[in-house]
Parts: C-alpha cells; sequence; structure tokens
C-alpha cells in the first residue's frame, strides 16, 4: 500500500478524534522517525513526551524482548519481580511510600482522584467532597479525568461530569483560598502545565498551595505526567519547588513507549485504598514494569538527567535567538526540556511547515509551539530544529 491509499483506508475504520498529519510512520533510530516512503523526521515531541530514551535503543528493547518470552501478564492476584522492582524505582524517585500502576495517564488521574475521595471519606465520616483544579489544565480524557480538566470545550458535551469540582486560576494562590471550605479533599495541578500552553507554576505559588493543603488537610495531587520523568531536569518538576505533594501522577516516558502510568502516594494518603477499593486487570503486569524497571535503570547508566542538564540551557538559548529574530514571537517559557514559544499568530501552519523542513514539532493550545523532545537530544539537534524552524517562521509569516 502506498501512503495515500493507508492514509484513506485508515480514516474510513478509525473514528476521526484527531486531525492527523499525512505521515505514516515506520520506523525510528535514536531521535529520528522514518516514514514508509523513507522520508526522515527529527522527533522533538517524542510522541508527545513519550520516548524520552529514543527510538531503537537496544538495552531497552532486549529487556522487553526478554520479558516477553518468559512473562507477559499474571493479573494482580499474584506478585511479580518486575513490578516489585519498578515500585521500589518510582518510590525512591518520587519521595512516595506506595504506588498503583495503571494503563494510561487519565487512569493515574482516576486513581488519584479516588485516593483523595477516599481520604476525605475516612476522615469525615461522609463523602460529597469537593476537589479544586486549575484553569488551563490538562488531566487527560476520560469521565474522571475531564471532570479536572480546565477547558470547557472537553468538558461540556460529556456532562454530567463527576460533581464539585471548581476551578481556580493557576499561579493566582488567592483564588485558590477562595476556593477552600471544610469540604475541599483535594487540589489537583500541573507542576508545568503541558496541553495549556507551557506555564511552570511559579515558586510561591506552589509551596502556598502545599501550606493551604497542610493548614486544611487538603490532599494535594501533582500530576507529573508529562513534566515528570526527567523532562524538566529533576526526576519530578516538584523537587525544584522543595515541597512534596501527597499523591503524584506519572505516565508518558514511564515506560518510554509501552502504555503505563501510575499514582503513588505518601503518608495516609498511601493507605487510603484498600482491597475492594480499586483494581485493574492489566495495571502493573510484568511486562510493562520490566520496561519501567528498564527506563529508571537506563537513565542512570545514559546519565539522562545531566544530558538534559546540558542541552536545556542551550535549547533555552537558542529559543530566545528565535525570539529576537521574529516578532511574531512574543513569549518563551518553560523549564528544562519542556518549553514552549507564544506566537502571537496561530502556529498550525508553522508546525507543517517545519515538518515539511523535516523537523516534527508540537503545538499546546492554538498559538504556542512545544518543544518536548527525548531527552537524549545533542546540542545538533537543536540546531537542526532551530534551522527548520527558522526557515518554516520565514516562508509562513514573512511569505518568503
Ligand atoms: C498526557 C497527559 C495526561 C493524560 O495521559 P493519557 O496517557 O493520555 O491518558 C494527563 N495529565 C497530563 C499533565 C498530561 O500531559
Amino acid at each position: 500500500m502506498d501512503k495515500q491509499q493507508v492514509m484513506s483506508a485508515a480514516e474510513s475504520v478509525l473514528m476521526h478524534t484527531y486531525g492527523r498529519f499525512p505521515m505514516v510512520l515506520d520506523h525510528g533510530d535514536g531521535v529520528y522517525l522514518y516514514e514508509t516512503d523513507g522520508t526522515k523526521y527529527l522527533d522533538f515531541a517524542a510522541g508527545i513526551a513519550v520516548f524520552a530514551l529514543g527510538y531503537g535503543n537496544q538495552d531497552y528493547n532486549n529487556a522487553l524482548k526478554g520479558q516477553i518470552d518468559k512473562l507477559l501478564h499474571t493479573s494482580n492476584y499474584y506478585y511479580n519481580e518486575p513490578a516489585l522492582a519498578a515500585a521500589q524505582y518510582v518510590c525512591k524517585a518520587s519521595g512516595m511510600d506506595r504506588v498503583f500502576f495503571t494503563n494510561s495517564g487519565a487512569e493515574a488521574v482516576e486513581g488519584a482522584i479516588k485516593v483523595a475521595r477516599k481520604l476525605y471519606y475516612n476522615k469525615h465520616g461522609k463523602a460529597d467532597s469537593t476537589i479544586i483544579a486549575m484553569d488551563h489544565s490538562f488531566h487527560g480524557r476520560t469521565l474522571g479525568a475531564v471532570s479536572v480538566t480546565g477547558k470547557a470545550a472537553y468538558r461540556e458535551p460529556f456532562e454530567p461530569l463527576i460533581g464539585g469540582v471548581l476551578f481556580a486560576e493557576y499561579n493566582n494562590l488567592d483564588s485558590v483560598k477562595a476556593l477552600i471550605d471544610d469540604r475541599t479533599a483535594a487540589i489537583i495541578l500541573e507542576t508545568v502545565q503541558g496541553e495549556g500552553g507551557i506555564h511552570p507554576a511559579e515558586k510561591e505559588f506552589l509551596q502556598g498551595v502545599r501550606k493551604l493543603c497542610d493548614e486544611h488537610g487538603i490532599c494535594m495531587i501533582s500530576d507529573e505526567i508529562q513534566c515528570g520523568m526527567g523532562r524538566t531536569g529533576t526526576m519530578f518538576a516538584y523537587e525544584q519547588y522543595g515541597i512534596l505533594p501527597d499523591v503524584v501522577t506519572m505516565a508518558k516516558a514511564l515506560g518510554c513507549g509501552v502504555p503505563v502510568g501510575a499514582f503513588a502516594a505518601r503518608g495516609e494518603a498511601a493507605l487510603a485504598l484498600v482491597p475492594g477499593d480499586h483494581g485493574s486487570t492489566y495495571g502493573g503486569n510484568p511486562f510493562v514494569c520490566k520496561a519501567v524497571e528498564t527506563v529508571f535503570e537506563l537513565f542512570k547508566k545514559q546519565n539522562v538527567l545531566g544530558n538534559v542538564a546540558e542541552v536545556a540551557p542551550y535549547l533555552w538559548e537558542t529559543l530566545e535567538k528565535l525570539r529576537e529574530e521574529f516578532p511574531v514571537i512574543v513569549g518563551h517559557r518553560g523549564i528544562g526540556l519542556m518549553q514552549g514559544l507564544q506566537f502571537s499568530v496561530p502556529v498550525g501552519d508553522i508546525v507543517k511547515a517545519t515538518m515539511a523542513e523535516g523537523c516534527i514539532l508540537i503545538a499546546a493550545g492554538a498559538d504556542v509551539i512545544r518543544f518536548i523532545p527525548p531527552l537524549v537530544i545533542t546540542k545538533a539537534h537543536v540546531d537542526e530544529m532551530a534551522n527548520a524552524l527558522r526557515k518554516a517562521i520565514r516562508s509562513v509569516v514573512n511569505g518568503k
């Protein structure tokens, strides 16, 4: 089948939930992706912040192949060693006491919400609690996760959603304070908002939320599904703020390509769910947990955090130069290898033109281009991306 045939056949059997780019991807190698017709792309999206280790990592692939031949799935009625190793790595890195493995990010958010509601129920002897979430947040597409997502267009067609969710303004502590009362079970927020346009939390804001949660006995949930796993230069972004949440959600780069997420908790939150409260048939099976275990091993072996520390400032400088060069770029935000350029025009055509120049980028909202490459990129890759983007902006904005 040629490319066009694959695309049109796919359009007739897949639900139209995505505006897909006209690209049929076949294989990957390092930080490059190849189409079936051989077209090569530098990948600055990493499958939406998933493929931190790059494509075709032989250590990763071999570990997974070995596990496939041994045992893929057991259910959670029994123990398995990869799940133990993965859980130990997650708890140590996150500062949490216990973890539950899920199959996706949204499911991790569902679990975190259940922890907070159960905690409230245990403490107050009644349900009917509320959750404070943030404007412009993104927590996933299942009904619970979309209920706490701060974008009305994602919620409204699916209402009624789970009740008792109130939205505060991100980085505005007073707006959070104003919503707290004796029904508040949780405050959920991303440490760096991803889909909402790459907005890092301000230090005073995040520390202020932590303090409010301590004062009022509220469960603080940090959604680190996108900004966690080393993307900001530390394994979890909240480490840079000197705080620990009560519950943390992770997914995306946790398995670097296999579908796995997790919610982890500490203290009383780690003990809130008891047998009968929660479960998953696939969740934390030996195959995905082998992936998690291997990801943590390879982060260490390949000094991934060291690479982020080296390349991220260079990405910052490079994007600053573009900002100075093009007045249509009106903002630059982010931490580590999670950065965004804000444009004064919609970015869709610029993203497409950059792809035509051989580099995959993705947007975050209508007017922000998001830079979330594999964490193993080099400065030379940053230059290659910037050259493609520069040409694309020139052709789209300046019409040259
Ligand atoms: C991607 C994302 C999710 C949802 O993860 P899925 O695996 O797509 O369900 C939740 N929260 C944040 C911050 C995300 O970036």
